[in-house]
């Protein structure tokens, strides 16, 4: 058996060290064969070379450099184009996953789960971030037409079918812990205190976060559509039926002369929900679009690897993936 291991980097010189000496600590213990594949998301640091020393020492790592920065889940999905093992599991590079769950999750698979999910029982993030990350999980979990387990990052195993089927799967805005659950299979969880980042700064800013988010609510489910829908018919049935009112006060002649309230108000209200809908509407048709322009997911512009006994081989990629 074959495992294969896929790390998203981007600007992780201070990460790199600590990642390599956990993993040379791991290595021995595993009676089986494996791969690293690292995929540099575009980095600007020293990451890349410190990963070539490291593919120098162990041949089993291998580096697959992108034209630029796509994003973690693009950077991911380029690692798992290229990986070729029986199963996979995808961690990040800074440690927050810690490696030495692998070897659970490989027992799991070899009891035969064809997904492992990693659930976070704690999470060392700051106070702002957990709550977000808290708030999200419960918006998906409510908009979510799939079960996908809480708390579950992307960090876990998958069969190598599991992880063929995410790979034909053509959606361009892609939300792989989604993803992953929505293929179904035998799954389980393993559960584990997420760590605190080993050197550097979270290189997933706000903006990244929120259109993670974004994507896992927009592209698993219909029902902001349906809810605006609701909300839509609702005010209408309301407001019709205060017309009536209305009309009949005005026919009787009861407080005929209003003020400005209930035009104004009525105004805005209908003004927001019409906008706040066709903003629903947008986030559909821009991934509607983006369907449509059928770009790749990500470009990958080099790989360096090494065979057992060889030199560093450095080879032009011209790769674009297409689903
Ligand atoms: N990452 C990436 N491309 C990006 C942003 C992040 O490949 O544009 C990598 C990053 O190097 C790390 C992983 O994705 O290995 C998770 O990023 P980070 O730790 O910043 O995210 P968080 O832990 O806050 O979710
Ligand atoms: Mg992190």
């Amino acid at each position: 058996m074959k495992l294969s291991i896929v790390i998203p980097m981007y600007n992780e010189e201070d990460t790199i060290p600590h990642l390599k000496n956990r993993f040379n600590q791991l290595f021995h213990d595993w009676s089986f064969d494996y791969e690293l594949i690292l995929v540099d998301d575009g980095s600007r640091d020293r990451g890349p070379e410190l990963v070539q020393q490291w593919i120098k020492e162990n041949h089993h790592v291998m580096l697959i450099k992108l034209s630029r920065n796509f994003g973690h889940q693009q950077a991911i999905t380029a690692g798992l184009c290229e990986s070729n093992g029986d199963c996979v599991v995808i961690m990040d590079a800074d440690l927050q996953d810690p490696p030495e769950e692998i070897q659970r999750m490989v027992e799991k698979w070899q009891e035969g789960y064809k997904i492992v999910f990693a659930d976070r029982k704690t999470r060392q993030d700051g106070f702002l971030r957990k709550i977000l990350f808290h708030l999200f999980y419960k918006i998906f979990i409510f908009f979510s037409e799939l079960p996908i387990v809480i708390n579950s990052g992307v960090f876990g195993l998958m069969d190598r079918v599991v992880v063929n089927h995410l790979l034909n799967m053509t959606e361009r805005n892609r939300f792989i812990p989604g993803m992953r659950g929505w293929i179904g299979f035998e799954t389980t969880t393993i559960y584990y205190e997420r760590q605190k980042r080993v050197g550097g700064e979270p290189k997933q800013n706000l903006k990244r976060l929120i259109s993670y988010a974004l994507n896992a609510i927009f592209s698993f489910s219909y029902k902001p559509l349906r809810a605006s829908f609701l909300i839509g018919m609702g005010t209408t049935i309301f407001f019709s039926i205060y017309g009536i009112v209305l009309v009949v006060m005005r026919l009787l002649n009861i407080n005929v002369v209003r003020g400005f309230t209930t035009p104004s108000v009525a105004i805005f209200f209908i003004g927001g929900l019409m906008l706040i809908s066709n903003g629903i509407m947008g986030e559909y048709i821009a991934r509607i679009y983006d369907e449509v322009k059928r770009r790749p997911i990500y470009i990958a512009s080099k790989k360096t690897y090494r065979e057992a006994d060889s030199d560093l081989i450095e080879t032009d990629l011209n790769d674009a993936y297409y689903p």
